[in-house]
This record gives C-alpha cells, sequence and structure tokens, in this order.
C-alpha cells in the first residue's frame, strides 16, 4: 500500500510540477519547503500538507516524521546557481551537502528507506564524450555539481549502512511549465535561459545576452539538452514505483538525447511569441561546456521513463503561456 510522500523543496519549480503529478496519481504529499525559493501558491494547500521550515531542523524532522511516517522522500530542496556557489561555496555545501545530512538522520531513526534525489548533469563536468551516459567520469567543475555529487556519495554510504534505497535523476537542463499556465517557473534573480528570452520578448528586460558566439558547435554557440519539467515529474512518480518493487541505488540520466543550440531556441522563440527578440552578443560564461547532452537509454530500461516533450517548441509555448498569463510568469508582484 502507498504511503505518504515527504516533498523536500516541493514549493520550487520542479517540485512543484512534481507534486501536482503525485496527487493526479493519488498519492499522498507532505510537503516541507523554507520558501527561500519556493512560493506558497505553487501549492494546491488544499490537498497537501504544508510544512514551512528547514530541513536542517532536527526539532521539526522530528516532529514531521513522528506525525507523517513517510515511505519515501523526494529531495528537491538545494540552492542551484552554478555561479554563486563558485564564489560562495560554502552556502552550496552547508545548504546542499549539510543540511541533508540531518533530513537523512530522521529517516535512519523513523526507518524510512526510500530516497529520490534531483541531482544533475552538473556530477559529469566537461563531458569527454557525447552524448553523456551514466558510467561518465564524474568530475565536477564547481561546488553546486560537486555539492550534489557529494550527496549521492553520501546516499550510497547509507545504503550499505542500513539499507537505504536511492535513486539519483540527473537532470539535464530543466525547462517549460505545466501546461495548464496555472504553475511555473519563477526564480529571483532568472537565470536561466528560456524564461530569460520571455523576458526579453514581453520587454521586462531590455535584451537577451548570448554567452558566447565562438564555441566549437555548427551557430557557434552551446548546445543543451532541454528536458520539460513534467517529463522530469513524471520520472519522479516512476523512480519511487521502481523502489516500491525493490529497486536497488541506481543513477539515471533524464535527457531527451537531443541537443539544440542558444540561438535555435532564440529563433523558435521567435516563431513561438511572435515578436522579434533583442539579442546581445557577450562573452562565454565561466563554466559553460560547449555541449550536454544526455544518454537516456538507462532511465528507459530502469524505471520505464522517456521523456514525452522532446521539442523545445513545446517547453517554450508552455512558457509563453505561464509567462503571457494572469500571473505574468510570477507568483506575487
Ligand atoms: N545562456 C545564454 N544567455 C543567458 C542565459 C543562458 O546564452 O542569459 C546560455 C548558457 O550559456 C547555456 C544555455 O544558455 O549555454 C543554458 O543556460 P541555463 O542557464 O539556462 O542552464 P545551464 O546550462 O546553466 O544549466
Amino acid at each position: 500500500s502507498k504511503g505518504t510522500l515527504l516533498i523536500t523543496g516541493g514549493a520550487g519549480y520542479i517540485g512543484s510540477h512534481t507534486v501536482r503529478h503525485l496527487l493526479e496519481q493519488n498519492e499522498r504529499v507532505v510537503v516541507l519547503d523554507n520558501l527561500v525559493f519556493g512560493h506558497r501558491e505553487a501549492l494546491p494547500l488544499d490537498r497537501v500538507s504544508f510544512v514551512e521550515g528547514d530541513m536542517a531542523d532536527a526539532a521539526l524532522l522530528e516532529k514531521v516524521f513522528s506525525e507523517h511516517q513517510p515511505e519515501a522522500v523526494l529531495h528537491f530542496a538545494a540552492f542551484a546557481y552554478v555561479g554563486e556557489s563558485v564564489t560562495d561555496p560554502l552556502k552550496y555545501y552547508r545548504n546542499n551537502l549539510a543540511a541533508p545530512l540531518t533530513l537523512l538522520e530522521a529517516m535512519q531513526r523513523h526507518g524510512c528507506k526510500r530516497f529520490i534525489f534531483s541531482s544533475t548533469c552538473a556530477t559529469y563536468g566537461d563531458p569527454v564524450r557525447i552524448p553523456i551516459d551514466e558510467t561518465h567520469p564524474q568530475a565536477p567543475v564547481n561546488p553546486y555539481g560537486a555539492s550534489k555529487w557529494m550527496l549521492e556519495r553520501v546516499l550510497r554510504d547509507c545504503g550499505h549502512a542500513w539499507g537505504l534505497k536511492s535513486v539519483f535523476l540527473r537532470y539535464f537542463n530543466a525547462s517549460g511549465c505545466h501546461p495548464s499556465g496555472e504553475i511555473g517557473e519563477d526564480h529571483n534573480p532568472e537565470t536561466h535561459l528560456i524564461p530569460r528570452i520571455l523576458m526579453a520578448a514581453t520587454g521586462e528586460i531590455e535584451n537577451i545576452t548570448v554567452f558566447g558566439t565562438d564555441y566549437a558547435t555548427p551557430d557557434g554557440t552551446c548546445i543543451r539538452d532541454y528536458i520539460h519539467v513534467c517529463d522530469l515529474a513524471s520520472a519522479h512518480a516512476l523512480a519511487l514505483s521502481y523502489l516500491r518493487k525493490g529497486g536497488e541505488t541506481v543513477a539515471v540520466n533524464l535527457g531527451t538525447g537531443r541537443g539544440f543550440s542558444v540561438k535555435e531556441i532564440i529563433t523558435t522563440a521567435e516563431e513561438v511569441t511572435g515578436k522579434k527578440i533583442p539579442v546581445s552578443f557577450g562573452p562565454r560564461r565561466a563554466g559553460d561546456p560547449s555541449e550536454l547532452i544526455a544518454e537516456p537509454k538507462l532511465a528507459k530500461e530502469i524505471i520505464q521513463w522517456e521523456a514525452l516533450h522532446k521539442d523545445p517548441r513545446e517547453h517554450i509555448e508552455s512558457a509563453w503561456k505561464w509567462m503571457s498569463g494572469e500571473r505574468h510568469g510570477r507568483y506575487s508582484a
């Protein structure tokens, strides 16, 4: 029988889309979010138990675990600004590596042995081969990627010591929004390509700067594998089924296996919005590999997951619906 799921960071971008998907699957959900980056408005508060607080608060965790006895934890709560992680590494190791230890201690105490972890392709660092499969060497090039990679190691060690089973979901470039336009991506500051392009389309920012035009790619701009947030959500549900069936700890890439350049994304956004997007061309951004494309075969084999929304046009359309809708891409003014 299905137990309660504890979702850390469930009020954030990917977390909130996953919560919505899990509720559609009739799962019972408790969200723990400190609302540093999450949004209360992203949650259907009539259908989830919401606990506002921090996963590093041991007393709070004890209370949540005693009250809800969660069957599994889906762990989204983390900081995710790569550039900031370079200038303030301790903030990232504190929040992404140290804070989850308190969560894991509560899990160990309460015998909760299923963990689904929002990991990242940043654990691979600069790719030595494309597409990137799960056996690719792990050599993160920034503290953000390193903090995720180190927590994977911690989770494996907990597996050996007390039987924790984990699925590490290594996301490529999350993008798009729920097709309803009711929930979406709202980061402050917003640094991601697609929302920034759309902010340039609405005039909210003056232009979009393309970071680097001299990469060794066909049009000189970086290539990324854009994975729709609703596909990420379904992967979490499938990872959970896998663990419920007794699956062992495993890492799987979540990507489409296809890459698109920054220029291609901008052109598609112009077609979707019907607007000419003001573009400026700038230098490379530190730490950006020229190309990141997933080999997603293993996810299909192990958790029966496959991306359904492989065309970034669909991602841009759904993000544009959110951006041009009632909330103008923002939960609160
Ligand atoms: N990018 C860009 N201008 C921007 C934001 C991003 O040219 O204002 C590029 C960035 O260099 C990368 C791609 O778009 O090649 C995706 O970047 P994003 O920050 O969305 O995701 P990341 O790859 O850092 O996870």
